[in-house]
């Protein structure tokens, strides 16, 4: 079996684990290709500039200093088996394991239900404008189907959504919203598009990336659906 690939980490942060001080593994590999992506380098399969022995020996390091290693990428599940046994392993420390997934892989998902505390999912638009966001037409099926089955192990996670106004207006998250809050869903998080590189051809306007934040009826009716909404501005 491969070793995993690990292509970036973050050693301390607050922000990617609700409630835990942590540690992020960005892993490389992704099979979309949305047009906001801001970690482009970690898209295609390749050698990650991390040593995972080394990476292990210090996440032992830190055991006792931080509470969660979470995952993320690129997209951590298509790393399989590779992830799975060196994700166990980090548990076996004693840390909490986050997800951070775009929801492409339900199948390896329900594999690592046992293992993982909590997930981060994205919804990214509506199911309309899916392909042309991510480059791939299935994608929107198998976030949903992610969706059930992390709705399946009753445990705890958020639904988060990244407004690029190029790919979803205000009428689509309010669709997005009330389809979440019909399936159950409790936590929701409202993230703004801050571009990282310059699209000249389809640029955005502070005023159209700031819409959905600037409203106060979108937000009201919002966070009325769910016990917790958080705008990400
Ligand atoms: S799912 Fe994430 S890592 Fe993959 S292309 Fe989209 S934004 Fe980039």
């Amino acid at each position: 079996m491969r070793d995993i690939q690990i292509g970036g980490l973050v050693s301390f942060t607050t922000i990617d684990y609700p409630g835990k001080l942590a540690a992020v593994l960005f892993l490389v590999g992704c099979p979309l290709r949305c047009a906001y992506c801001s970690n482009p380098h970690l898209l295609n399969v390749g050698d990650g500039e991390y040593d995972p022995d080394k990476v292990f020996e210090w996440l032992k390091s830190r055991v006792g200093k931080l509470e969660a290693v979470v995952f993320s990428g690129g997209e951590a599940l298509m790393q399989g088996d590779a992830l799975i046994d060196y994700m166990r392993r980090v548990r076996e420390l004693g840390f909490a394991i986050g997800l951070h997934t775009n929801g492409f892989y339900p199948d390896t998902l329900a594999r690592v239900a046992d293992i993982v505390d909590w997930i981060g999912l994205d919804y990214k638009a509506t199911r309309a404008k899916y392909p042309e966001l991510v480059g791939q037409n299935i994608a929107y099926d198998h976030m949903m189907r992610s969706l059930d089955v992390w709705l399946a192990t009753g445990k705890e996670f958020e639904v988060r959504i990244t407004c690029d106004p190029r790919f979803v207006s205000k009428m689509d998250l309010m669709e997005i919203a009330n389809d979440l809050h019909a399936r159950g869903v409790k936590k929701f998080a409202v993230q703004k598009y801050v571009p990282h590189f310059e699209d000249y051809e389809h640029g955005t306007t502070s005023e159209q990336r700031n819409q959905f934040f600037a409203d106060e009826n979108l937000r009201a009716t919002i966070n009325a659906l769910f016990d917790s909404v958080i705008w990400r501005e």
